[in-house]
C-alpha cells in the first residue's frame, strides 16, 4: 500500500491492519485469540482488541472504546479486585455490542498514559517467550548485541516477573514506569508470558515488535554457540546519541504500517 493511501486510512482501520500483521499466522507471533493492539484517541479514549478476537481476522468491529480515565482510575483504586474489573467491563459490553474488552486492555491503559506512547501491540512471539520462559529472561535486558537493536529498541526495555494477567499486572507495570520516572521503554518483557510494543504509529510498534524478534533469535542464536557478546555500553549510547541514528529513528517513526 502506497503511504498516500495508508495516511487516507481512519484510525479504527490502521488498527485492524496493524491486528493483521501483528497476528499474520506465517509469523507465529500471535496464534488463535492470543495477543491485541490498541491506540488512543485524541478524545483520550483506548481502542483496545475485544475478548475472544484473533488478531489475523479482526474487523473494525472487533474493537471496543473505553475512556483512558476510566481504566486508570480502576487500576490506582485501593482494594480493588476481580469483581470492580467485570463490573467496568460489563458496562463497556453494555454500550459496545455486548463485545467486552481484552483482559489486558488495563495493561494497555498503562502503556498508553506513557508520554508519547499512542499505538500499543501485545503479542506472544515464540523467540521471545523462549527467552522469557528460560531460567535467563534477562539475557533480553542485559544488553545490545547491534547496533539496529538500540535504534529500534531503545536502551533499556523493561522486564517484569511474572504476575497474573488482568488488574495485578496492570498495577505492577504501572508501578514500574513510575519508578522509571519518564524514561519510557519502548519494549516491555512479561516473563512466562510475551511482549508489548509502546510506539507513536502502528508502524513503530510493527518495528519494536520485529526488532524484539530478531534480538531473540540472535540471542538464541549465540547461546547455542557461546554466551552473548554484548556491545561496549559506550558504543551502545554513542548509537543512541548519533545524530544520523536519532534521524534514521524519526524515518522509520513516520512510516505507514502496510
Ligand atoms: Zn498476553
Amino acid at each position: 500500500m502506497l503511504r498516500a493511501e495508508a495516511a487516507a486510512l481512519s484510525e479504527s482501520e490502521r488498527l485492524t491492519t496493524l491486528a493483521h500483521e501483528l497476528g499474520r499466522v506465517d509469523r507465529e507471533w500471535a496464534i488463535l485469540a492470543e495477543g491485541n493492539c490498541s491506540m488512543l484517541t485524541d478524545a483520550g479514549v483506548v481502542r483496545v482488541k475485544a475478548s475472544g478476537a484473533g488478531m489475523s481476522r479482526a474487523t473494525t468491529d472487533d474493537f471496543v472504546d473505553v475512556p483512558l480515565n476510566e481504566l486508570l482510575s480502576l487500576i490506582d483504586r485501593p482494594g480493588a479486585g476481580d469483581a470492580d474489573v467485570q463490573d467496568v467491563f460489563d458496562a463497556v459490553a453494555t454500550r459496545s455490542r455486548g463485545r467486552r474488552p481484552s483482559v489486558e486492555s488495563l495493561l494497555h491503559a498503562v502503556c498508553l498514559d506513557q508520554p508519547g506512547v499512542t499505538w500499543v501491540g501485545h503479542t506472544h512471539p515464540i523467540p521471545v517467550n523462549a527467552i522469557l520462559s528460560s531460567s535467563r529472561p534477562t539475557l533480553l535486558t542485559d544488553g545490545a548485541l547491534f547496533p539496529d537493536q538500540v535504534v529500534v529498541l531503545g536502551t533499556r526495555p523493561l522486564l517484569v516477573p511474572y504476575v497474573d494477567p488482568g488488574l495485578h499486572l496492570a498495577q505492577e507495570v504501572r508501578r514500574l514506569l513510575r519508578e522509571r520516572a519518564g524514561d519510557v521503554p519502548r519494549a516491555i518483557y512479561l516473563q512466562n508470558h510475551g511482549m508489548f510494543a509502546l510506539g507513536n504509529s502502528s508502524a513503530e510498534v510493527l518495528q519494536i515488535t520485529e526488532m524484539a524478534v530478531k534480538v531473540a533469535r540472535v540471542l538464541i542464536g549465540a547461546c547455542s554457540v557461546g554466551q552473548p557478546a554484548y556491545m561496549d555500553p559506550r558504543q551502545v549510547a554513542r548509537i543512541d546519541t548519533r545524530p544520523d541514528e536519532l534521524l534514521r529513528r524519526a524515518t522509520l517513526q513516520g512510516k505507514g504500517v502496510a
